[in-house]
């Protein structure tokens, strides 16, 4: 299985209660390893930019508040399938149906406020990070 690299955020609801470790160790411990990442605020137009692809479903607004509510943590992660891999400890959106032992179960407050963000797809992930990093910001 080839090394791959995918895009993370730790979300406001996270950094506001001081989880940006716990969450770190969890990615950490489940075979991922953070090459490259930073505390910002995002602005609403990174915020809209980042989720265009949601505009028009009815919860956008409010996504967009909630991301732009505090810091964030964005981070590169590499590793083995790490799209997927990082999708599998994510746990499901809603942390009411995510599996024990993934993050959004240990953490999530709710279906908004789920705690990480993570790329779905190789192509979405090579889209994000651009979004966020200069290639020169990613350390191996
Ligand atoms: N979201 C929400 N309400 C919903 C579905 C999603 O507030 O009914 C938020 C939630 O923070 C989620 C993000 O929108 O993580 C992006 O949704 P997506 O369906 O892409 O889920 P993800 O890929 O993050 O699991």
């Amino acid at each position: 299985m080839a090394v791959t690299r995918t895009f993370s955020i730790i979300k406001p609801d996270a950094t506001r209660r001081n989880l940006t470790g716990a969450v770190t160790k969890m990615l950490e411990d489940a075979g991922l390893r953070v090459v490259a990442s930073k505390r910002i605020h995002m602005t609403k137009d990174q915020a809209e930019g980042f989720y265009a692809v949601h505009k028009e479903r009815p919860f956008f607004g409010e996504l967009v508040e909630f991301m732009t509510s505090g810091p964030v943590v964005v981070q590169v992660l590499e590793g083995e399938d790490a799209v997927v891999r990082n999708r599998t400890i994510m746990g499901a959106t809603n942390p009411a149906d995510a599996d024990d032992g993934t993050i959004r179960k240990t953490y999530a407050e709710s279906i908004e406020a789920n705690t990480v963000h993570g790329s779905d797809s190789e192509e979405n992930a090579k889209i994000e990070i651009d979004f966020f990093f200069d290639e020169n910001e990613i350390v191996g």
